[in-house]
């Protein structure tokens, strides 16, 4: 259960960092194509947190993973062009460390005084980092006085720098971009306000199997969409066509859909779709009823005007809404309206929203609306662990806040 991450951690805010030692963890794993960022956003989450620690004066040591170098120093994955954007970004220096622990490591900290900031080059050029060795944990913490975990999106995994080397130091706590994730994504779980609307897509049954099963024990509606629904309707007798199915799903299709029905929790599927030959746009496409057998031998690729129709009513009376999955194929755009209208649906609620999942967080970008998102996850993984009710590593491994003295 996703109460683990729950008990309140003590963040940056509550330690005391001014003048000291700050390793802050942070995922500044951005796409770099040519060595130029395309997309900083993930940079951007985290200078909250940055600008506090550089406010109060501290010794900001900043450390993250790039991409899968599998130990080897390799130089398309160096994170000195992040060096340069967070320098711009701050319109303050930022000195690059050309290796994550050892000497150069170690001058670059010494060399830095209150309120400077140095960044750590790919935790992942040392395979002890995804190893969780303690000593590279202990060398990483050798660097500081306090750490920090901010990255959200690396809070699944078990490795030095998000787990190993809280044992090594003993103040220790959150960032504000994690703070904000898990308060987000913790209320929603463990206190939603009602109603409470799901909105599940994407590919896969099996690659949410997990969150919809979490999701059917919290949430009041389900709305699914994408192909996932397929094995919905295959279990249920119905024409699918070369839709993509989970054969080996079906029997746990009906079990979801009868557990629905016990807690007496409304489990929608589309009524209708957009159905097509080919899924890149190059063929013809028309609408059907869900049970039209005319989808023949041709996919489907996006929920209909109906289930949009639908849908966008149970969202209008939503409280709380976490949705994670795109509806269709919205990459292509032919097949993208389905999940622009539901984008658009969500950002009109009232209530808190929540979006979480990579090409949830784009589409919903795509569809211009992610000013009027509550919270989009910046976690791909690790919001959808924690959308399964799972416990994220990085932050159990943290003590809690110690709890208020009672009155
Ligand atoms: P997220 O990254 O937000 O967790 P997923 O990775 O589960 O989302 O699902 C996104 C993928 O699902 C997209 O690539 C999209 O094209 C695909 N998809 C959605 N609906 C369909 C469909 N009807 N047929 C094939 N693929 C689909
Ligand atoms: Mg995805």
């Amino acid at each position: 259960m996703a109460e683990a991450n729950r008990p309140r951690k003590p963040t940056i805010e509550d330690l005391d960092i001014a003048g000291r030692r700050v390793f802050i963890r942070v995922d500044f794993n951005v796409p770099i194509v040519d060595g130029t960022i395309t997309d900083d956003t993930r940079i951007k989450a985290s200078l909250p947190t940055i600008r506090h620690a550089l406010k109060r004066k501290a010794i900001v040591i900043l450390a993250s993973h790039l991409g899968r170098p599998k130990g080897r120093r390799c130089q398309d994955l160096t994170l000195r062009p992040v060096a340069a954007r967070l320098s711009e970004l701050l319109d303050s220096p930022v000195t690059f460390a050309e290796t994550a622990i050892g000497t150069p490591a170690q001058t670059a900290v010494a060399d830095t005084k209150p309120g400077g900031v140095v960044l750590l080059e790919n935790l992942r050029f040392h395979q002890e980092e995804e190893g969780n060795t303690p000593e590279f944990a202990r060398a990483l913490a050798s660097l500081a006085d306090i750490y920090v975990n901010d990255a959200f999106g690396a809070a699944h995994r078990a490795h030095a720098s998000t787990e190993g080397i809280v044992r090594h130091l003993t103040e220790v706590g959150i960032g504000l971009l994690m703070a904000s994730e898990l308060d987000y994504l913790g209320q929603a779980f463990d206190d939603p306000e009602r109603p409470f609307v799901a909105v599940i897509g994407g590919a896969k049954v099996s690659s949410k199997l997990d969150v919809i099963h979490n999701l059917l024990e919290r949430a009041d509606t389900l709305l699914i969409g994408g192909a996932m629904a397929y094995t919905f309707f295959k279990q249920q007798g119905l024409p699918v066509g070369r839709s993509l199915v989970e054969n080996g799903l079906l029997d746990t299709a009906r079990d979801i859909m009868a557990r629905a029905k016990t807690r007496g929790i409304a489990f929608e599927l589309p009524v209708d779709h957009v159905v097509t030959a080919e899924a890149d746009g190059s063929s013809p496409y028309e609408v059907l009823a869900i049970n039209d057998p005319a989808i023949a031998d041709r996919l489907a690729v996006d929920i209909g005007p109906e289930t949009v129709e639908r849908y966008s009513k149970s969202l209008a009376d939503a409280s709380t809404v976490v949705w994670n999955g795109p509806m269709g194929v919205f990459e292509t755009d032919a097949f993208a309206e389905g999940t622009t209208r539901i984008a658009r649906a969500i950002a009109a609620v009232r209530g808190t929203t929540i979006i979480g999942g990579g090409d949830s967080v784009a589409a919903v970008t795509k569809a211009g609306v992610q000013d009027q998102i509550s919270h989009i996850s910046t976690g791909g993984g690790a919001s959808l662990e924690f959308l399964s009710g799972r416990i994220l590593p990085g932050v159990a491994a943290l003590p809690d806040r110690p709890a208020d003295p009672a009155v």
